[in-house]
């Protein structure tokens, strides 16, 4: 495998190239050419074409004068350099663009985008109604295969979103195809090329699209909400980061380096790609409610809690997440001292005790009705067809209203949060229950009284996940080492590249409910939930989803197992988390003590080799639920990882692993292994019944 490695040995900065050992970026500011991506020792290159979009009724593509590099070179802190150039434009000295370029000397993936500005009155316009702005267009003639890599595609089989990966055709270009993307793969001989925008909705939502046209070209356009109309250009424009890089190789080859960039460059805080076990409370309180007809709340309470800790310190867990019920009423988000009397402090200090991080529950958008939060943004609030939502009662709790995050109200939730982490020590939020759609209030940032009902309801759709990066972002900047979790277990929510820029994705509650399977709800005891019990099955619709790990790393996947007895079904989930979902959906207090042991030292030998595992690309050998399913994750470097085995039926198999291998292995009975003279690993493995294997490489 060989990825360009870009070393800069020597800048040019000032003269508008960025030069590196094996590339470079030259900065030139023409239509045809704005700027060059160029693989030096491979003489192989491709010009990136100069924006346009609509300015006072004209359709303006850039070109740009007097361009210069602004400023030195900022260093972040995921060890990636920014570089700033910026121009005027050549038909109006008013205008000015910045190019940003965020990149790292081992990565060939690059981040850029553009922020345009004006020192007059100047305004984008929307004269034919629709969205005009192309962010960027590129050359194929010499692209033989293109392949566009879907992540928002939401699958009702499981009921999760899923990758899919979709090859073009040259002979497709001539219907003028638009490509949701978000991610383009394209292979020119013995190159590939990557290009990618950051953003995110719901397959076939797009807001942004390739256009595949015929003479050869692939443009970024918006599709829909990207600015609205008369926005003035004073304020600034600033576009979504977009995506490009190039290797020597095979599409493999590109799958690998941009599954690297997104695990160690793409997040300038990284703490959210650390592969921590996770514990969330809320299956029990799901069970609690379906089983034993109690409230949901009901074990929220301290004493329970603390029995849990115990429980989750022995199992290896180290970020503990108090799902809702935690407060006393959203918006304000204090503790609920009626659950805990001393606000958490014991329920930190046993934490601590055992070096666990605390997780909370928040809901971005609620807001009780009697907080002094709501009393403050009143004006805030979601609103359709000028009627502000009717309050809920929020999981038990006081009646909250539905807050407008693309309003002011989005920097008190900042503020919160801070709070919350400086005062609790809380490191890790899972964020619930944000919808794509919601608010048409002309009172708050996504267009007002001048502009139509749609024009309102698109920009606001267009503008929530990039808030609520937006938000990470300022949180995490005072506080790094915080993780913020987006819920994604239902459709229609900003999925896509640009979360993960800051956090983590919360994949799946349970999976598919009654009704996506045609099946009347709630058969015997109420509740929706299919995949809500022990044993196989919720195991493969959790694993299914892991197609992602060949372009985005399953680490930023949160999946929760159960760990139930029986020791069958232990091994299940103990072999699925450890590919990196790394979650833990539990009745802690009802596992036996054999199986809060088998997880503890299973975990800990983990532990010895996760990082080698969250580096490694995946290896997959037949379908989830198949005879047999098989996952490699081993890294060549090191040649440290794990190998799951899972079968549905009794009997024997052989795998030989791609990967070589450490001599020092441990792994489930009823595994042989032998090596062969490269240290290649023959695993032979015998199910007796229905099940799963691990072999952990590496460890000791
Ligand atoms: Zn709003």
């Amino acid at each position: 495998m060989e990825c360009i490695k870009g070393v800069i040995d020597s800048m040019v900065y000032d003269q508008l190239t960025i030069e590196l050992h094996e590339f470079r970026i030259r900065i030139l500011g023409r239509r045809e050419c704005f700027w060059q991506y160029h693989l030096e020792q491979e003489n192989y290159y491709y010009d990136i074409q100069a924006p346009s979009l609509e300015i006072d009724g004209q359709l303006v593509t850039v070109e740009l004068d007097q361009i210069r590099a602004v400023g030195s070179p900022v260093n972040l802190s995921n060890g990636a350099k920014e570089y700033t150039f910026s121009g005027t434009f050549v038909a109006d000295p008013q205008m000015s663009l910045q190019m940003v370029f965020r990149l790292h000397q081992d990565e060939p993936i690059i981040r850029f985008r553009y922020v345009l500005h004006s020192q007059g009155a100047h305004r984008m316009t929307k004269v034919s109604g629709e969205d005009a702005i192309l962010y960027f267009a590129t050359s194929l003639s010499k692209g033989q295969r293109i392949k566009e890599v879907q992540l928002s595609g939401f699958n009702e089989w499981v009921h999760s979103f899923s990758p899919f990966e979709r090859p073009y055709d040259k002979r497709e270009f001539t219907h003028e195809v638009h490509v949701m993307g978000p991610i383009l793969a394209i292979e020119d001989d013995d190159h590939q090329f990557l290009l990618a925008y950051e953003h995110g909705s719901q397959v076939p939502d797009a807001f942004l699209a390739f256009n595949l046209s015929q003479n050869g070209t692939v443009r970024l356009q918006g599709v829909k909400g990207n600015y609205v109309t008369g926005q003035p250009l004073s304020s600034g424009f600033a576009t979504v980061w977009m995506q490009t890089g190039a290797v020597r190789g095979t599409e493999a080859s590109l799958a690998h380096a941009y599954r690297q960039f997104v695990l160690k460059h793409m997040a300038i805080q990284v703490e959210s790609r650390q592969p921590y076990i996770f514990y969330n409370t809320w299956a029990f309180q799901e069970r609690n409610k379906h089983w034993n007809h109690k409230p949901y709340l009901e074990s929220m309470v301290q004493e329970r809690i603390l029995r849990e800790i115990e429980v989750a310190h022995r199992m290896g867990v180290e970020v503990f997440v108090m799902d809702t019920g935690w407060y006393e009423k959203t918006g304000d988000w204090q503790v609920s001292l009626a659950r805990f009397p001393d606000s958490l402090k014991c329920v930190k200090e046993a934490l601590d005790t055992y070096g666990m991080k605390l997780g909370l529950w928040l809901g971005p958008t609620s807001v009780a009705i009697s907080s002094e939060l709501y009393d403050r943004y009143r004006d805030c609030a979601m609103s359709w067809h000028g009627k502000v939502r009717s309050p809920r009662a929020v999981w038990e709790t006081e009646e909250s209203q539905d807050m407008c995050l693309v309003s002011d109200y989005a920097d008190a939730l900042v503020e919160r949060m801070i709070t919350l982490s400086q005062t609790l020590g809380v490191k890790y939020f899972k964020w619930d229950a944000i919808g794509q759609y919601g608010c048409d209030s002309p009172l708050h940032q996504h267009g007002g009284d001048q502009h139509s009902q749609k024009e309102r309801v698109d920009s606001y759709a267009f503008q929530i996940g990039l808030v609520l990066t937006k938000i990470v972002e300022k949180v995490t900047q005072q506080c790094p080492d915080v993780i913020v979790d987006f819920d994604v277990t239902e459709g229609q929510r900003a999925f896509g590249l640009a979360f993960l820029s800051v956090g983590k994705y919360f994949l799946i509650n349970n999976g598919p409910y009654y009704h996506n399977y045609d099946l009347p709800v709630g058969l015997n005891d109420g509740n929706w939930n299919i995949f809500f019990y022990p044993g196989q099955a919720r195991g493969w619709v959790c694993r299914y989803p892991l197609a992602f790990d060949r372009w985005i790393p399953s680490v930023l996947f949160l999946t929760h197992y159960l760990p139930d007895d029986p020791e069958e079904s232990q091994w299940m989930n103990l072999a699925s988390l450890m590919l990196g979902q790394n979650g833990i959906w539990g009745d802690l207090l009802s596992v036996s003590v054999d199986g809060v042991r088998r997880f503890g030292e299973t975990l800990g030998k983990y532990k010895q080799i996760r990082a080698d595992i969250t580096e490694a690309s995946p290896v997959r050998l037949g379908d989830v639920g198949g005879s047999p399913e098989i996952h490699e994750k081993i890294s060549p470097m090191t040649r440290k990882g794990i190998v799951a085995i899972f079968s549905p039926v009794a009997g024997r198999y052989t795998y030989v692993t791609r990967s070589a291998v450490e001599p020092n292995y441990w792994h489930t009975e009823g595994v042989h292994i032998t090596l062969d003279a490269e240290s290649h690993a023959r695993i032979d493995v015998h199910f007796d019944a229905p099940g799963a294997h691990i072999v952990m490489f590496g460890v000791s």
